[in-house]
């Protein structure tokens, strides 16, 4: 992933003093509250005061890298809907939609689908007005049912499929540190020279103690408050209605301590304490712990698999050869590139993890399940 944000000293002035002034006054702030303020405060956040994403923009997504990554997504979407019978009415929710992209080209796939248009509609839930209204504009053309959401609780009830790409590793995180047999939160404060530095505060996560005494001093823990109420909404929906999530981001499969907070500005990476609200911060999504938790609440869990392996099994090496066929000798070089930048182990296909959550007792939807599944548009 490629991510940077523009350079505009004016915000930087503001949020950086608003934050500073908070901190004067109630003293350091945790991660989850310094990174919330940087993506999405009101006036001055990454998402909410500019349109980061892109190609034109601030960093790159797999579907505004090749428009099978959406397609593909939105004949996934019409194959849960046939395993649970072809329900009239389903919603397909995306979470984070960014310039709308994905569901665009999803949109795209499904004019071929018999009956699947007329049955479908689609949520973007959005918590960036300014993002919305570039949505608004990419999907202008939809003949589908379309609705803005700030939030998934918000979204009718019903049988429901959710996408979301990059989406969970812009959910703030919070930080603790391994202190002799305790653990501290790591947290933000300002230096005599107005800059924002990480202190050592006291920290009283009771789900911190799951991990025994035998943690290497000075290790790093990283949670993620904000996934559990999106996890128990999934959950509270998958216990009326069929439902089908897919989880698509950069992180890990197996449990890791360390630091994996990551601010990164006109292309490369830089230090996330600095320019708040002018740099995109993320940090890795931890697939084992986002596995165990979903588990926990109920719901059934596919995968991860690498993002590579799972567009490979649902047939993008097909889809490529097809576009290709029909494009110019310069569009079929950019079409090649496109996908190998999605699935090349090296580039996206390794870094990034698929995990799909259904409600109990729902076929696991492709490539999850049997072999040789192929999706049909
Ligand atoms: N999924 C898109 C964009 C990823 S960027 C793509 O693949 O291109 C993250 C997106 O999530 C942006 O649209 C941002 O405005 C939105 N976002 C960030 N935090 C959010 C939150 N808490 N609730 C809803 N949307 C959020």
């Amino acid at each position: 992933m490629i991510r940077a944000v523009a350079c505009d000293n004016s915000h930087d002035a503001s949020l950086a003093a608003r934050l500073r002034a908070r901190i004067a006054r109630d003293g350091p702030i945790n991660i989850e509250t310094f990174m919330e303020a940087c993506l999405t405060d009101a006036a001055f956040g990454a998402y909410t005061s500019r349109q980061p994403v892109g190609a034109q923009g601030d960093f790159i997504t797999a579907p505004e890298i090749s428009q099978i990554f959406g397609e593909l997504l939105g004949l996934w979407s019409v194959a849960v809907w046939q395993s649970i019978g072809e329900p009239g009415a389903i919603t397909m929710a995306e979470l984070g939609p960014g310039r709308g992209t994905l569901t665009k080209d999803a949109l795209r796939a499904w004019r071929g689908v018999p009956k699947f248009p007329e049955r479908v509609s689609v949520a973007l839930i959005e918590t960036s007005p300014v993002m919305a209204e570039v949505q608004r504009k990419t999907l202008e053309e939809s003949r589908v049912p379309l609705g803005w959401y700030a939030a998934l609780d918000a979204v009718p009830e019903g049988p429901l499929i959710v996408l979301a790409n990059e989406f969970v590793d812009a959910l703030p995180i919070r930080q603790f540190v391994r202190r002799g047999v305790a653990w501290r939160e790591r947290l933000v404060t300002t230096d005599n020279k107005g800059g924002f530095v990480l202190v050592e505060g006291p920290a009283s996560q009771p789900e911190l103690t799951d991990l025994g005494d035998a943690v290497a001093e000075g290790a790093i823990l990283e949670t993620r408050p904000a996934l559990d109420g999106l996890l128990r909404e999934f959950a509270r929906r998958a216990s009326r209605d069929p439902l089908a999530a897919l989880i698509i981001d950069y992180g890990h499969a197996e449990f890791g301590f360390g630091d994996t907070l990551q601010a990164v500005r006109r292309h490369r990476f830089a230090d996330p304490l600095t320019n708040p609200g002018n740099a995109d911060l993320t940090a890795h999504v931890d697939f084992a712990e986002l596995t165990r938790r979903a588990a926990a609440l109920g719901l059934t869990t596919h995968g991860p698999l690498s993002q590579g392996e799972f567009l490979l099994k649902l047939g993008i090496g097909e889809r490529r050869e097809r576009l290709i066929k029909s494009a110019t000798p310069a569009q079929g070089e950019a079409i090649a590139s496109g996908v190998t930048r999605l699935i090349d182990p090296r580039q996206m296909g390794m870094l990034f993890k698929v995990l799909a959550l259904t409600s109990f007792g729902l076929a696991s939807p492709p490539p999850f399940g049997p072999a040789n599944f192929t999706l049909s548009s």
